[in-house]
Formats: structure tokens, sequence, C-alpha cells
């Protein structure tokens, strides 16, 4: 059984009570009577010895001397001679048949100088006798009944019994008022406390300056601090959650039980969903990342490798947490991307200079031929002819390169949002090209309705259609050959189309038609002054306008290209 703080500090209130007024009562108990004899021996004694010298045997009547001394000291009063024989007596005794004292130890001490003492019941009733002797070998009795004592100390027991019930119920009264004044702060502390475990931390402390305010006092600053170390804690976790969740890294910590204890969600786009809780073997499926990671754990040594998971290439830190109990936090860079853009880099300056070579080549020899010695008017003619072209692929180069690179800096909100008229924009660049169409043999088609109108960058619209006409043009049917310029309206968007009935594109050139450099055959673009970076400023052009570019080609049928951009 349990019992509450109140209730176990009235028992030992009660006990302690019931404890001292039990010593108490029985002490009293216990001396009671012997005290009571004691005062009575007193009283009989001084009274007897007082009386004595009134007795001798120059008195006559000594009955009747027994008899006044009895009156005065309230007693039964003898008188024996030396003998023992009653000379008087306070009470009516017929001295003739008077017991002799003779025997009576209380007579034979007090004859022998000393004070007698005995207790006897006489007619029922116990007696205590004190007797002296007096002048001429006479003893004088005093007889008391010891009854009084006796009623004296059963009322006293009764008092005594009544004061202890008395005390016990005012100790339970007392205690029971005692109790719940203790109790009463213990309970608002312990509501208080309950309260705090549940989170609510508004404690109003007590303003008692006793024990238990300064104690409530002390719980109430306990619980604000506790509120705001929660708090502090609170937002450090949240930043570190934020921190983690925006991280291009991936971030997973391994306990010392070898189980995941926290991936942040680069981490789990990186090998997978649902970390938490796996075992390390679960969470890292790819061997080659988790042997890292495992003989980093092993060695207790920090690590950091590439790795190629599949067709991933992920940058590894492993830093072994020894100081914390073990376990490990591992970071994961996803390097695909960067080395992806490293290689387009390096690609790009090897094709730049590959296309710079040729004709800067061509440029040096034919000029130095010339600088050497004299040569015919036709052949110098000729070789200036060849460096002007050259020259001109050379100055084509540039202007693409710089037109990309100006594409690629230029942020999105300087392009330019203007009204397109797409038909007016197609017949510009049908009459800009005508020369070089009729060169080819060829012909143009406008196909677009006046109202179809484009949001964008006319400039650019209009070089979107002149590189794809020029290369229909030039890569289309040699010699009556047809290009069509098409355009329509469809929802919000507005569609063009630039298709000719050449021989086509091979489909495994088609993923890559829009790279850079890219040519499914060099030497005809070059032949034709293609420099290869034509599609590649289309599709920047397009996309910078929120379009997007396709082409379809069946070979031997044709080629279209559809651009698809933004209605005004
Ligand atoms: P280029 O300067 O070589 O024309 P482009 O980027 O404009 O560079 O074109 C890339 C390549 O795509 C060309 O070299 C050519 O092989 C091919 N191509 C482009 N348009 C057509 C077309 N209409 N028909 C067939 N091939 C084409």
């Amino acid at each position: 059984m349990t019992l509450t703080f109140r209730a176990k500090l009235l028992a030992s209130h009660l006990a302690l009570v019931t404890a001292i007024v039990l010593l108490v009562v029985l002490e009293l108990n216990r001396t009671l009577g012997g005290d009571l004899e004691r005062q009575l021996d007193e009283r009989l004694d001084q009274q007897a010895k007082g009386a004595a010298q009134w007795v001798g045997e120059g008195r006559r009547h000594p009955d009747k001397l027994a008899e006044r001394l009895g009156l005065v000291v309230h007693a039964h009063v003898t008188i024996f001679d030396r003998d023992g024989n009653v000379l008087g007596d306070s009470s009516v005794v017929d001295l003739a048949h008077a017991p002799s004292g003779a025997g009576a130890p209380e007579f034979v001490d007090a004859r022998a100088g000393a004070t007698g003492r005995a207790t006897r019941v006489v007619d029922g009733t116990a007696t205590r006798f004190v007797a002296v002797q007096a002048a001429d070998g006479l003893v004088l009795r005093l007889g008391a009944p010891l009854a009084d004592i006796d009623a004296t100390v059963v009322a006293m027991r009764h008092r005594l019994s009544f004061a202890f019930a008395l005390a016990i119920g005012a100790a339970l009264m007392l205690g029971w008022l005692a109790s719940r004044l203790a109790a009463r702060p213990l309970r608002a502390m312990t509501e208080s406390a309950t309260r705090i475990a549940q989170g609510d931390y508004a404690i109003v402390p007590s303003t008692s300056p006793d024990d238990f305010g300064v104690l409530s006092r002390t719980l109430a600053s306990l619980a604000a601090q506790l509120e705001a170390k929660l708090g502090e804690l609170t937002e450090e976790r949240d930043r570190l959650s934020a921190i983690l969740a925006g991280m291009a890294e991936g971030v997973l910590v391994v306990g010392a039980d070898d189980v995941v204890a926290l991936a942040n969600p680069a981490a789990e786009t990186m090998l997978g969903a649902a970390l938490v809780g796996k075992a390390l073997a679960g969470a890292v499926t790819d061997a080659a990342l988790r042997a890292v990671i495992e003989e980093a754990a092993r060695s207790g040594q920090t690590s950091e490798v590439e790795v190629e998971s599949g067709s991933r290439a992920i940058a590894l830190y492993v830093r072994p947490l020894a100081a914390q109990g073990g376990g490990l936090v591992t970071v994961l860079r996803d390097m695909t991307r960067l080395r992806k853009l490293l290689s387009l880099r390096r690609d790009f300056v090897a094709n730049v200079s590959h296309e710079l070579r040729t004709p800067v080549t061509a440029i040096q020899g034919y000029s130095e031929t010339l600088l050497r010695g004299p040569v015919d008017d036709g052949t110098r003619k000729d070789f200036l002819e060849i460096i002007h072209r050259h020259a001109r692929r050379l100055g084509a180069l540039v202007e693409g390169l710089l037109t990309l690179s100006d594409l690629e800096a230029r942020p999105p909100e300087q392009n330019v949002r203007e009204r397109v008229e797409v038909a007016a924009i197609a017949d510009h660049v049908r009459a800009t090209l005508r020369e070089r169409t009729a060169q080819r043999g060829g012909r143009v088609d406008v196909e677009i309705a006046a109202e179809v109108v484009a949001r964008g960058d006319a400039v650019a619209v209009e070089q979107v259609i002149e590189n794809l006409v020029d290369n229909a043009v030039k890569y289309g049917k040699n010699g009556g050959g047809r290009v069509r310029i098409a355009g329509r309206r469809r929802g919000d968007r507005v569609v063009l189309e630039v298709a000719d009935d050449g021989p086509g594109i091979a489909p495994e050139h088609l993923p890559r038609l829009f790279e850079r450099f890219y040519r499914v055959d060099a030497g005809r673009s070059r032949e034709r002054g293609g420099t290869g970076l034509g599609l590649a400023i289309v599709k920047h052009l397009v996309e910078a306008m929120g379009g997007v570019v396709e082409v379809e080609s069946v070979v031997g049928a044709g080629t279209t290209f559809r651009v698809d951009l933004p209605a005004w």
C-alpha cells in the first residue's frame, strides 16, 4: 500500500504523540501508587513522632488520649505498653479483648527504637501501620487504610486515560491540520512538476518565504531555463535540418551500431529513399561506395576519394567519429555533372582549336608563298581568294563563338519580349537568301498567315529562320530543291517549320545535331562555309525566348526543323 505524503505525515505525528503520551501515562501509572504510599508513610511518620511526646506512663486514660489523637491526626491511633498490650485505641475497641501488638513487626521495630512499618489487612481493608516508641517504653502506632490510595490511583488512572484519549484526539486534529498545511505547497509543486513534464513551462512561483517557497521558485526558474534551453535546441536543430536539407552534398551519419542515424535529402537522392534506421549494407548498396566507408570505419582514418558508382562519379569524404564513441560521417558529392562540364570544356577547346587550325594554316601557307617570291597574276589571284575564303571562315567562326558566349552570359531578364510578325521576317529571310537559293537551283516558299504573331526577339527569330533556311538550302536537294517555311498558331504557341526535301539526316545523328561543332559530314559542311555552330545558336536563341526546337528527318525524303515559341 502506498501512502500519500500527507498520510505519512499524519501517521508519524500520531505515532510520536501516542508514544510520548503513552510513556508519560505508563510512568505516572507506575510511580503513582508508590509515591502516594511514601507520602502516607511520611505523614504517618511525622504525626507519630509528633504525637509520641504526648504519650507516657504518667498520662492517664491512654484510651482517651488515643481517641483524641485519632481525631487530630485523622488516623487510627493505638497505644501499646512495652509488652504490646493495647492501652488505648482511637476506634471503639473492647480493650479486654483487643489484640496484642507484641508479635506485629511494626511493634518489634518500634520497641527496638526504630520506626516500625507494616501493611496488613484489617477487617478486609489493607492498612498501613507506622509505630514509634514513646516515653516509658510505650509504643504509639498510627494506622491508615490504603484503600484511599487505591481509590486515588484508580481515579488518577481514569483521568490519565481520559487525558490520553484527549491527547490522541488533539494530536489527530492538529496532525490533520498540520499535514494539510504542509502538504498544500507540496501538492502545488507536484502539479507544477507534472505540468513541466507535459511541456507546460509557465509556472507561477510561490511567494512564500519558507523552504517550500524557495523550492517553488527554484522549480519555476528551472522550468524557465529548461524552456529557454529547449527553444535554443529546437532552433539549432531546425537550423541544422535546414542546412542539411539545402545542401547539394549528401550527408550520411552512421552510428557505432552500423545503423544509419541521419541522411539528408541529397544523400537519399544519391543512395535511395528511407535510409534512416537501415543497416549500412542495406542503405549503401553500391559495393564500391560501401567498401570505402567500411575501410574508413575499420582503419579509423579519414578518407577522401572519388568513386565510380554506376554511371555516376561520386566524391566521398568519410570521417570516423572515434571521439563520439564510434560511427562515422560520410559526405557524398555527385561529380557527374562537374566531370561532364569539364569534359565538355575540354572537347570545346579541342574543337575550337581544330576548327581554327585549318583556316589559320591555309592563310599562313598561302600568304608565305606569296611573300616568298614572285608569282604570276593568275596564281596570286587564286591564292588571295583562298586566303580570303579562309579569313571569312575564321570571321564566321569567331562571330558564331561570340554569339554563343553572349547568349550564355545574358541574364534571362535581358531577353527581349516583343511582338514578332513571323510572316514578314520569313519573307525578309527569303529575300536575303535569294541569291544563294538560286545558286543551288532551289526555291523557298513561305506559308505563314499575317496574323501569326510570336512573343520574343525579332532579331533572334530572324537569325533562327535564316540559319535553318540556310541549312535547308545548303544541305537540301542539289538543284530543284524546295524549302518551305510554314507557321501557324496553336493555342498560346506559335509553331514554325522549316522543311526541305533533301537527303535527310540518319537517325543516329539527330540527338547530337544541336551540339556545337557537331556535323553529319564535316567535309561537306566546311566546303559550304559551315562552322558547325549554326544549330547550337538556333537552340540557344529559341530557348532564351521560352521556346523549343526539334528536328524530324527521313533519309531520302527530307528534314523538318520545328520551332515552338510563345504566341503574342
Ligand atoms: P553547319 O555550319 O555545319 O551548317 P549547323 O549547326 O548549322 O552547322 O548544322 C550542323 C549539321 O547538321 C550540318 O553540318 C549538317 O550536316 C546537318 N544539317 C543541318 N541542317 C540540315 C538539313 N536541313 N539537312 C541535312 N543536314 C542538315
